[in-house]
């Protein structure tokens, strides 16, 4: 081979690694997380402001879905050339007033909140998922695991009492087949309460996984499960 077209050939090279570099998928694992609106709520830290559409049902909302890495870390905020479109999930628009409502102030319709999880978290996974797909996986994995109702089914009830916090998680892991997260905040009289529980998802964001690493939980040994 001539020196030019060897520097040509290696050239190639390189530039089919690279391309192989940006289409694999850059995080392990995702972490699906739902909230309870009560304990979002119940805090000291903000108050809470219910959407423009009214109150939401009282169950677990979607909080998000987190591309990670397997040793704790994560990427975040991976594409600043893609924008949050209402326009291509517009039929989805129903379904995620529903299940992925919004609690933040001042009161609006949920757009800032999806428009934060797409930026921050969605543009990470775009290896795999685009926006539609992205949103439409969130919302089949809130189907596939109905938390409220594997609670319900253990006789732990969103009624204020206090928990074991390892009978929540037996609850959980018994309806979905994998240890879940949990994750804990505290109301205005200092109590531990039920937040937040993560569950593990592949890159593909369709099954669940045991999850590589849990979050860390932030609870009390027995924790409460507030009203909505
Ligand atoms: P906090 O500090 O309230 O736990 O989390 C604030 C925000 O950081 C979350 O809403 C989420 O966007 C991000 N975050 C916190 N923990 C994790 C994590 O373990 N994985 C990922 N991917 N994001 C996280
Ligand atoms: P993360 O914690 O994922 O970074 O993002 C939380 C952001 O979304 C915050 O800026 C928060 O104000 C906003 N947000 C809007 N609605 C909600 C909600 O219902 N729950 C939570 N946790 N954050 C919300």
């Amino acid at each position: 081979m001539k020196p030019n077209s060897c520097s040509i050939f290696i050239k190639l090279l390189v530039l089919q690694y690279l391309s192989v570099l940006c289409v694999s998928q850059d995080f392990d694992f995702f972490y699906f997380v739902q909230q309870w609106p009560g304990a979002y709520c119940d805090t000291k830290q903000h108050s809470c402001c219910y959407p423009k559409t009214g109150k939401p049902a009282a169950d677990f909302g979607i909080h998000g879905l987190w591309p990670n890495y397997r040793d704790g870390g994560y990427p975040s905020n991976c594409d600043p050339n893609s924008r949050f479109d209402r326009s291509e999930i517009s039929d989805l628009i129903g379904t995620l007033e529903k299940e992925w409502p919004t609690l933040s102030c001042p009161s609006n319709d949920g757009t800032k909140f999806w428009t934060h999880e797409w930026v921050k978290h969605g543009t990470c996974s775009e290896s795999e998922l685009d926006q539609r797909e992205y949103f439409q996986a969130a919302l089949k994995l809130k189907q596939k695991a109905n938390l409220l109702q594997a609670l319900t089914n253990a006789g732990i009830k969103p009624n204020d009492e206090f928990y074991e916090l390892q009978d929540i998680r037996d609850a959980i892991k018994e309806a979905v087949g994998f240890t879940p997260g949990i994750e804990c905040n505290t109301d205005s009289s200092r109590n531990s309460q039920l937040y937040q529980i993560y569950l593990c998802v592949d890159t593909s964001g369709s099954d669940f996984i045991k999850c590589p690493l849990l979050p860390s939980s932030r609870c009390g040994s027995s924790i409460q499960f507030p009203k909505f």
